[in-house]
């Protein structure tokens, strides 16, 4: 297995941020990643299975034990992509593959239930892990089954998607941190020409069609890359905006009492309400661009905190503290990080 000297952290997240690791290796196969973990358990330091690095938050001190890079490939749908025969497609997809590029494929195929959820950075195995959602859409609506490496049973299991207890941005495996490699992912993914019914106002004016009605797949597709482009939510190198973890805090969910007059609010099957942080923020006069630098709040969405360059991970702590500080301040409601926090705290 190609083991590699220390590298940082830095080179390897979306933040542009973190120390070095204490130690590197690239998991190309199932086999690689299982033997990676486990040998990294038995040696010095913690492990920390790494995907695309897009929603990690690493210290300025590194990582002080091994980081399992997942680079493992493969997507196995069990129809060929042109054979519309029953109506489904059960498809494997390997923790390593690309997320974006997943979607991009299901689309061309035929594949509807991930469409909305184009353009998220990262890899196919952390999807399960927060549950990544978007537009209307949240991978916990399709997928079947997650296959993991139990580092406590040492073991491979299977989860069913009821045994997933996915919830808003939460499953199992965010909730037990660390116990779980996930190893490959099966969506159950319906076929035809139109994606699923459209659940998100602002995308449906996009595509002009009522909330509710289904559009063609592959302009969802364009319609969601578009809207998140206008957003910084799109990776893209040249722009600072989307140097970020993507959504910083969670949007809280709290009694219907406790919501600021005004604030967006929609109702959840607990009778409580979920509310927009991005709304909160703005509203405890903190708008987009915030911040003297090199970390500000995107320019375009003031749910990201972004690296304009050369910034470090305290910098950035400093400012999500002030904006969290700041919220509660205003609103008397604490904001949750979304992203992981490796080494550090706010
Ligand atoms: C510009 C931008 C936009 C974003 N937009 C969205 C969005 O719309 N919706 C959304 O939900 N998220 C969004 N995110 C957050 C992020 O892209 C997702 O959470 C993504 O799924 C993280 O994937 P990753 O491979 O980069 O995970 P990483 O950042 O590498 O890891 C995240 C966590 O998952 C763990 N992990 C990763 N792979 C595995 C594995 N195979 N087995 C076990 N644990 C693993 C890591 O240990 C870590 O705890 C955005 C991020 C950015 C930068």
């Amino acid at each position: 297995m190609p083991e590699q000297p220390a590298e940082r952290l830095a080179d390897h997240t979306t933040l542009r941020l973190g120390g070095p690791a204490r130690q590197w290796v690239r998991a190309t196969s199932e086999e690689e990643l299982t033997e990676a973990v486990t040998s990294a358990e038995a040696g010095e330091g913690p492990v920390l299975v790494l995907g695309g690095g897009s929603n990690v938050v690493v210290a300025d001190a590194g990582f002080p034990g091994t980081v399992v890079e997942v680079a493992t490939t493969g997507v196995t749908p069990d129809v060929e992509d042109d054979d519309p025969a029953c109506g489904g497609v059960l498809v494997r997809v390997a923790a390593g593959e690309d997320w974006d590029a997943f979607v991009a494929r299901a689309v061309e195929s035929g594949w509807l239930g991930v469409e909305s959820l184009a353009g998220i950075p990262g890899l196919v195995g952390a999807t399960p892990i927060q549950n990544v959602g978007a537009y209307g859409q949240e991978v916990a609506q399709t997928i079947a089954s997650v296959r993991v490496w139990d580092r406590v049973l040492k073991g491979v299991r299977t989860f069913a998607n009821a045994e997933c207890h996915f919830g808003y941005r939460t499953s199992r495996f965010k909730a037990d941190p660390g116990r779980h490699v996930v190893l490959d992912v099966t969506f159950q993914l319906r076929q035809g020409s139109l994606g699923t019914p459209v659940q998100y106002a602002e995308l449906a004016g996009a595509l002009g069609v009522p909330l509710g009605e289904r559009a063609p797949l592959a302009e969802v597709r364009d319609a969601v890359l578009a809207l998140r482009r206008s957003k910084g939510m799109v990776l893209d190198p040249a722009d600072h905006d989307t140097w970020s973890a993507g959504s910083f805090f969670t949007n809280p969910v709290v009694d219907a009492a406790d919501l600021p007059p005004g604030a967006p609010a929609w109702p959840q099957p607990d009778g409580r309400a979920k509310t927009s942080a991005a709304w909160l923020i703005e509203h405890a006069g903190f708008g987009k661009g915030y911040g003297a630098g090199p970390v500000t709040l995107s320019t375009k969405h003031t749910l990201a905190l972004s690296n304009r360059g050369g910034a470090t991970t305290e910098q950035l702590l400093a400012l999500a503290r002030e904006v969290r500080d700041g919220v509660e301040a205003a609103h008397g409601i604490r904001l949750v990080p979304e992203p992981v926090l490796v080494g550090c705290e706010l």
